[in-house]
């Protein structure tokens, strides 16, 4: 490179914004990056973190161009990660800068943690030796370096008496390296006795890691039957092979007992990922996954996104939860796209579930995936015996929603000293609040939703937006004081009718809008695995994965919610929520029940899950599915058009409909009021877009969008591909 040249090297950088390609910024002359350093550049008036891209470095002339400020001394993004941002930019049509701030959320991490300053023993003795002294000096006996405050702390002395000792060269002042966020795993800490069938399927995984190439595992095994247990397996054999694993969970933050339980297995625990960790404690983990010093992170689905050094395996564990959706900015699956990150980066991954989604079984049965299958439960745990309550026959008393026969049965639980458990999907006293006199419904006033009542806190809430205002004693539209009646029934109504049948029971209500958040939860969770409650009334934060050993009943108070609201997928999901809420029951060897209380016996769900046949039911939901052209078999992606007002939404989505391309492959449906058609104040409007497995969804989409009206005023356009609910 000529010194005084206008020309100098330049390097393309994506930015954490919604920008369709990376900037080029000019290298200053001496700096060194790479693709996939990791850089501080200025952007408009403000300095960023970004990541140096691939793609040709251009010469072209400095004085038009900005210069990277600083290349942090962090290890770079490596190529499989690069692709996959890349890769998932263009399959949910989200701009790669806006896929790569997922990426980069832990800014602090990208300098290296410092080295903190630390005592070491010397060979120098004191002048004098009193009590709080000789226990310092017994405590520092070994050799290893301590912090002030640490020994002072072990010691249980003041800091004082550290401070004398250093003073008389006792101690000498050296520098420690940052402490590991975790121990590392053992794989062979303390390895189980499998039974033949989990044996098989442990063998199984073991050789998709050994091959040490892509291949994915359906973990298909009822609630219990130890999946944990086995891939606990595979993630020992991706371990011994020297290469980091990421498990991803759907509610980590209160699946506390997994850690203790991957604890007992590998004697140290994985480091934790989700958006509850402390800020300083999410840059340590995001710094020592890039350097390789943690080897298992337990995480939320943005796990995905941390700089793994050598990542060799991703267990997706309760892979059908929706929880794995991220329907925000970037609308992603979390269990896809571990398939996709797999892929690009060669090595296995494990699904598993005892209630897998439609798509992971046709994956299976066609091929794609391998299928472990595990049918029974560990032990002498048998699965609760489950019947369905016909409502219409076994009502409940006037005013209540429990029938006389699941009150009879709790009423022997009790008896037997064992725990019951009912599971109500909703959150609240009652989803809707209306005037006797007038007829007057409280709706939320900027959403098209009732507003719920939750009596504990004496308020009127919206689920969508969260506004909320106190109940009021008289009607706002006729003024009629203390007419106002609850219709339906919450969590928090079912827990009054318990009361009232039970008053002596321990009952205790689960739903995540308990004041104390995560914390106070786990701690109730732990409660009930303790046998410290005999009634839980629980929202579907109760129905997954936790072991509550003194469960023999469970109750579901209203079966056949989730049907009613006339998508496609909503018996796939009342069938998964049913049987992992009841597979809740019967952790150990006693006998236990599930009770479903249902208007609706003969649907089929119900009979899936009563007669125990869940085969014949993905057979017939699989059967509906090819017919309807519908996913897997077909592909679907959903434009979300909202604004300000009715008017201007609907007229954007009339443009973008016309703007559609005529494919043989493709439709268009709608627009149409979205299901929820307002959410806070913004209007929506949907079209669907359905088509044959192999249509280009992708080109389809954007060159509708390139060629439909341009976004105006306060219009939204949000592409869901593969969207949740259809
Ligand atoms: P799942 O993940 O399929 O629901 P888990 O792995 O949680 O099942 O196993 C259920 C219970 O059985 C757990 O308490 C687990 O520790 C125990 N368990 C399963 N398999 C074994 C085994 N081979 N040896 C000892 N305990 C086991
Ligand atoms: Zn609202």
């Amino acid at each position: 490179m000529i010194e005084d040249s206008p020309f100098v090297a330049a390097a393309p950088v994506l930015v954490p914004m919604p920008a369709e390609r990376p900037y080029t910024y000019a290298v200053p002359p001496g700096m060194r990056v790479v693709p996939g350093s990791i850089v501080r550049v200025p952007l408009g008036p403000r300095q960023v973190a970004g990541i140096v891209w691939d793609g040709a470095v251009e010469t072209v002339d400095a004085r038009k161009l900005r210069p990277i400020e600083e290349v942090f001394d962090c290890p770079p993004i490596d190529k499989a990660m690069r692709r996959f941002v890349d890769w998932i930019a263009q399959y949910t049509l989200s701009a790669p800068g806006m896929v790569a701030r997922m990426l980069l959320r832990a800014p602090e991490a990208f300098d290296p943690e410092p080295w903190i300053e630390g005592l070491q023993r010397t060979l120098a003795e004191p002048d004098r030796l009193t009590d709080a002294r000789r226990r310092v000096l017994e405590t520092a006996e070994g050799g290893l370096a301590w912090t002030r405050s640490g020994l002072a702390h072990a010691a249980g002395v003041s800091s004082t008496v550290i401070d004398g000792l250093r003073a008389q060269g006792v101690f000498e002042t050296v520098m420690i390296p940052p402490r590991p966020v975790v121990a590392a795993p053992d794989p062979a800490h303390a390895v189980p006795e499998l039974m033949p069938d989990q044996k098989a399927a442990a063998q199984m995984l073991r050789a998709a890691v050994a091959a040490d190439a892509f291949n994915v595992t359906l973990l298909d095994g009822v609630t219990g039957s130890g999946k944990t247990e086995v891939y606990f397996e595979a993630v020992a054999a991706a371990l011994d092979k020297g290469r980091q694993v990421l498990i991803l969970l759907p509610e980590i933050a209160l699946t506390h007992a997994f850690l203790e339980r991957f604890q007992d297995r590998f004697g140290a625990k994985p480091a934790e990922w989700h958006s509850d960790l402390p800020p300083r404690m999410r840059e340590r983990v995001w710094r020592q996954v890039a350097e390789g010093g943690v080897r298992v992170v337990a995480g939320a689905r943005s796990a995905l996104f941390l700089p793994f050094k050598e990542l060799g395996l991703i267990v997706v564990d309760e892979e059908h939860d929706p929880a794995y959706k991220q329907e925000d900015r970037v609308f992603y699956n979390a269990r896809d796209m571990a398939v996709v990150r797999s892929h690009i980066g060669g090595f296995p991954v494990v699904l598993a579930s005892a209630t897998p989604s439609v798509e992971s079984r046709v994956n299976a049965s066609q091929g794609r995936y391998q299928r472990a299958v595990l049918s029974s439960r560990f032990a002498d745990a048998a699965l609760p015996d489950l019947k369905s309550i016909d409502m219409r026959r076994a009502p409940p008393a006037r005013g209540g929603f429990l029938s006389p026969v699941l009150l009879e049965q709790m009423q022997r639980t009790l008896e037997r000293q064992e725990q019951s458990l009912l599971f109500l999907n909703r959150r609240g006293y009652a989803p809707l609040t209306l005037c006797r006199v007038c007829g007057h419904r409280f709706g939320c006033p900027v959403c098209s939703a009732w507003l719920v009542e939750h009596r504990f806190r004496g308020q009127l809430v919206c689920h969508h937006c969260g506004h909320n205002e106190r109940r009021p004693e008289a009607c706002p539209e006729c003024g009629t004081l203390d007419h106002l009646v609850a219709c339906g029934p919450g969590v928090e109504r079912i827990a009054e009718e318990v009361v009232a049948h039970f008053p002596d029971a321990r009952t205790i209500v689960l739903s995540s809008d308990l004041l104390g958040g995560v914390r106070r939860l786990r701690l109730e969770l732990e409660a009930v695995a303790n046998g410290e409650a005999d009634i839980v009334i629980g929202t579907q934060l109760v129905a997954k994965g936790h072991n509550f050993p003194g469960m023999t009943l469970v109750g579901v108070v209203d079966a056949d919610l989730g049907l009613a609201n006339g998508d496609p997928r909503a018996a796939e999901r009342t069938f998964q929520l049913l049987s992992q809420v009841t597979g809740r029951a019967g952790r150990t060897g006693k006998k236990s029940l599930g009770l479903l209380q249902t208007y609706q016996p003969d649907h089929p769900v119900m009979r899936a899950i009563v007669s125990g046949d869940s085969e014949a039911f993905y057979e017939r939901e699989i059967a509906e599915r090819e017919r309807a052209a519908l996913p897997p078999f077909g592909r679907l992606a959903g434009i979300i058009i909202s604004a300000a007002t009715r008017g201007e939404a609907e007229g954007h989505a009339r443009g973008l409909r016309r703007a559609a391309a005529q494919a043989s492959d493709l439709f268009v449906l709608g627009p149409a009021e979205a299901p929820l058609s307002l959410i806070g104040g913004r209007h929506r409007f949907r079209l669907l877009i359905q088509g044959e497995r192999r249509a280009d969804m992708q080109g389809f989409i954007r060159a509708m969008l390139a060629n439909g009206p341009k976004l105006r005023g306060s219009v939204r356009v949000q592409v869901d591909i593969d969207p949740q609910s259809f």
